[in-house]
């Protein structure tokens, strides 16, 4: 079994009290991954003095310098992918290939936000006063937070921790408890780049705890949360008593629309992407399919088709095409929805059902006959499970997906320009794709949700990261 530690100022520790929480295999519960320690909230208050102490010789480093230390950091994640991606697949569940994907996602991050060491700069304006150079600066935040959920335990941490530390910041990480294996190897890529003490910290254990007297403390200056909307909105609450900057991207539930004129194989191949890939546990997850009336019957059938034939079973499998459910709760919860989607009405057309009892191996599950007032057409679900709506034109379709209160990604299938267009300019949501599953982003391109997906402050990923993690100085230089 591994033993993680976490990383306090120049330290790996373990908790001081020498509690500990584990981790299981999603594939194989029986199988025990990983021991972490339970950090007490005096150990997060040392976490956040070490990053208080290590700013000013971190923010005053030329950005240069630090985009250095990211690109080497990019160099050993590129080194180790192949043994991170598996203790990735073991801890989280998706397979291998997504695995091996994500990491090198978070590869490519540093890569990105390295080279921002290099662009980082402020603007020079004109002046009214004779003589007088009238600039901006970019300065660090200070101490950013970072709460990052188990769904995509390296590329969000990645996403975060990248622009955070090149823009001068230091960092106090707490990942989700199912996944501190990946979370901690991507700790030990940047310490071992050469981050110097304190820049980068890492603590573990329960959100409920060490997660609140992270959100809590006068002493951060930002807070970067993705997670669900429950938690979200109650850290929304707590940082900004103290006037901390906060950054949430929270739930969604992601309508595709498949038009009339869209060709089935590639309709099909989105939505199933889109719904099935990641097993669903993605916050872009496609997981309500807004289906015009003329095309539905074929569609639905074909689609029923692809998904029956999905082998779902262990990532480490090179066969296996969807992984397990993360965790027991998750499992339980997906079977709830399942359960509440019939008691609804809704008809369940294939899935359900737990391949093998006792396993976390969930059937991928279609309802059709939805409609938009139901629960299972309105709540994040979170797992392989789609709704099916049907609508009768472009109007009804638009209608339908803004019903929901989230507002991340939605997507459209069709060849007519004019209704993508249409569709994109009237859709309520932060991300919108044409022909293209709602699952996957461009690292370059801003990212965030609309309405409740959302805080609705500050966008992440690309150029749009800079907004969040600088704050603005304007300098008045005169002649007297
Ligand atoms: P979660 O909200 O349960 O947990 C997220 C993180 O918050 C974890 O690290 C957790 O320990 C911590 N936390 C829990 N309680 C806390 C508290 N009181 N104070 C501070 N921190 C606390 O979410 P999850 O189950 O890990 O992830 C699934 C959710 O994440 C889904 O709702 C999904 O849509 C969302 N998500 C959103 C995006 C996005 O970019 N919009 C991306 C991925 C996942």
């Amino acid at each position: 079994m591994i033993s993680i530690r976490n990383r306090i100022g120049s330290n790996w520790v373990n908790a001081a009290s020498g509690e500990t929480g584990q981790t299981r295999n999603p594939a194989d519960p029986a199988e025990l991954l990983a021991e972490y320690p339970r950090a007490s909230r005096a150990e997060v208050r040392a976490a956040i003095a070490a990053a208080r102490e290590a700013l000013p010789g971190w923010s005053t480093m030329p950005p240069p310098a630090r985009g250095a230390i990211l690109d080497k950091a990019s160099q050993l994640l590129t080194a180790r992918a192949d043994e991170i991606a598996q203790a990735l697949t073991r801890e989280e569940g998706k397979t291998l290939a997504e695995a091996k994907g994500e990491v090198l996602r978070a590869r490519d991050i540093f890569r990105y936000f390295a080279g921002e060491g290099w662009r980082l700069g402020g603007s020079v304006l004109p002046s009214n006063v004779e003589g007088e150079l009238l600039y901006t600066r970019r300065e660090p935040l200070g101490v950013i937070a970072v709460i990052t959920p188990w769904n995509f335990p390296i590329a969000i941490p990645a996403w975060k921790i990248a622009p955070a530390l090149v823009y001068g910041n230091t960092v106090v990480f707490k990942p989700a408890e199912y996944t501190p294996h990946t979370a901690f190897l991507l700790v030990e890529a940047l310490v071992d780049a050469g981050l110097p003490p304190g820049v980068i910290n890492f603590v573990t254990g329960p959100g409920a705890n060490i997660g609140d007297e992270l959100v809590s403390s006068p002493e951060v200056n930002g807070v970067t949360f993705t997670g669900s909307h429950a938690v979200g909105t109650t850290i929304y609450a707590k940082a900004s008593r103290n006037l901390a900057r906060v950054q949430l991207e929270m739930g969604g539930k992601n309508p595709l629309v498949v038009l009339d004129d869209a060709p089935l194989d590639m309709a099909v191949k989105i939505a199933l992407t889109g719904g099935f890939g990641l097993t669903g546990q993605a916050c872009t997850a496609t997981s309500r399919l807004i289906v015009q009336a003329g095309i539905a019957p074929s569609f639905t059938e074909a689609l029923a088709q692809a998904a029956r034939v999905l082998k779902v079973g262990d990532g480490l499998d090179a066969q296996t095409q969807m992984g397990p459910v993360v965790s027991q709760s998750q499992l339980d919860t997906d079977l709830e929805y399942i359960q509440i989607g019939q008691q609804e009405g809704a008809t369940l057309l294939i899935g359900g059902k737990v391949i093998r009892p006792t396993s976390r191996f969930l059937e991928p599950t279609i309802f059709t006959g939805v409609e938009s007032t139901m629960r299972i057409a309105r709540e994040e679900i979170f797992g392989p499970v789609i709704s099916i709506i049907q609508v009768a034109n472009l109007d009804e379709a638009i209608e339908a997906a803004n019903t929901a209160s989230f507002g991340l990604a939605a997507g459209v299938v069709t060849n007519d320009l004019k209704k993508a267009l249409a569709f994109a300019n009237r859709v309520e949501a932060g991300v919108v794709k044409v022909n293209e599953p709602t699952t996957g982003l461009a690292l370059q391109a801003p990212f965030g949700g609309f309405k409740q997906s959302s805080a609705n402050t500050f966008k992440e990923q690309g150029q749009a990261a800079i907004e969040f993690y600088t704050r603005t100085k304007t300098i008045y230089l005169g002649h007297g």
